[in-house]
């Protein structure tokens, strides 16, 4: 038995449902991404670019193991799905989901113990594609072939030479096939393999002040509301419209007894008004820990709640325009003013004549305007 696959068999024994490996040279088309479209990438350009020389996360680096775990094995609760993401549901990305925690803990101690020295934080789709274990879309998801784009990709440098898989660079989408790009509902995806993340929902919704994503924005820019839908943490529409996930999306699948069971938190009015301790369920079993302050949740929330367009809100949303918190009353006013009615207008303009932040009368007005 070699090295090679001696790791292939425990990680799939494991419950990875591929395992590839490669070379550790860098990433140089990763590199010329980063670097041509860096206003796109700023928030974490250096990150990303010291990233795409293996080396750099460990010296001694040879290859690079790549494991894809399919973490779309059971059905999500109604209730969930077009709210947050399945990623998001399913995994726990970096913490803290016990489960694949203790996976890739297991799969760490086990290269330990043949002697290899391990480097986390390597670019994950670029690997698997010269791995061979994924490939590409037009959405810049990585598919793995007979699962779809519903994977996790785990990505490491480690110290040993392997015998590596032949890449599998290449886009296998349908050549006139472009459902993904039409249904972007921000524009966010302008060009086969170009998605722009100040454009796209998902990144909205958690990129936030302080956090992991750089600056980040307390207010949600206007011209993205409408396209945000109903999604608080994620977004699946360019996932979800693709043929090559459609089998899997179809698929009748076991119910998952966690989703299940905290589903009942996750309708709107209750994240609009979401509890310390709702949020810490959240933050501490979904991968929701970029959204470490409860007020964002409850901003989209709001957002989310003037999408969905159902008067029976607006008792919620009027509560929401007596909130301490400017944030959240300005964004209740929007959702106020895209529900419109004649509720809604009286309670917008009651709020107007006591407000004091400058932030909120704008918001108002503009929603008054819109109603
Ligand atoms: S996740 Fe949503 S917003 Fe982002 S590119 Fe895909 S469809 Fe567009
Ligand atoms: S929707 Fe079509 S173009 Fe987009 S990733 Fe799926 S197959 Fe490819």
């Amino acid at each position: 038995m070699s090295l090679s696959s001696d790791i292939k068999e425990y990680a799939l024994c494991l419950g990875y449902d591929r395992v590839g490996f490669t070379t550790a040279d860098r990433f140089p088309l990763l590199e010329k991404e980063l670097t041509e479209r860096s206003h796109m990438y700023d928030w974490m350009a250096s990150h990303f670019l010291r990233a795409a020389d293996p080396r750099n996360i460990l010296p001694e680096a040879r290859s690079i193991v790549v494991l894809v775990h399919d973490y779309y094995r059971h059905s999500y609760p109604k209730n969930m799905v077009g709210k947050v993401g399945r990623f998001y549901q399913s995994w726990g990305g970096t913490p803290p989901q016990p489960i694949h925690q203790a996976r890739n803990r297991l799969l760490g101690e086990f290269l330990g113990s043949q002697g290899c020295r391990v480097g986390l934080g390597l670019p994950s789709r670029p690997s698997g594609a010269r791995a061979g274990a994924t490939n590409y879309g037009k959405n810049c998801f990585a598919f793995a072939e007979g699962i779809g784009s519903f994977i996790n990709i785990i990505a490491l440098a480690i110290d040993k030479e392997l015998e590596y898989d032949t890449p599998t660079l290449d886009v296998r989408c349908p050549e006139a096939c472009t459902l993904c790009i039409d249904s972007c509902p921000t524009g966010a995806l302008y060009e086969p393999l170009r998605m722009n993340p100040y454009r796209c929902v998902t990144f909205n919704t958690y990129a936030i002040p302080g956090s992991y994503f750089g600056q980040g924005q307390e207010v949600l820019p206007l011209e993205l509301r409408e396209g945000m839908g109903t999604w608080v943490f994620g977004c699946d529409v360019c996932q979800q419209v693709c043929p090559r996930n459609q089998a899997k999306l179809k698929a009748k699948l076991p119910p998952n007894a966690y989703l299940e069971y905290i589903a009942d938190d996750f309708h709107l009015e209750r994240l609009l008004n979401i509890t310390n301790e709702q949020h810490h369920r959240m933050y501490n079993l979904l991968a929701i820990n970029y959204i470490n302050d409860k007020r964002y949740i409850r901003r989209n929330a709001a957002v989310a709640l003037g999408n969905q367009g159902n008067k029976g809100a607006v008792p919620a949303l009027i509560q929401a325009m007596q909130d301490p918190d400017e944030l959240i009353r300005g964004h209740a006013a929007w959702a106020l003013g895209r529900i419109g009615g004649s509720q809604a207008k009286q309670a917008l303009e009651a709020s107007l004549s006591q407000e004091t932040s400058e932030y909120v009368i704008g918001e108002i007005k503009a929603a008054l305007a819109a109603s």
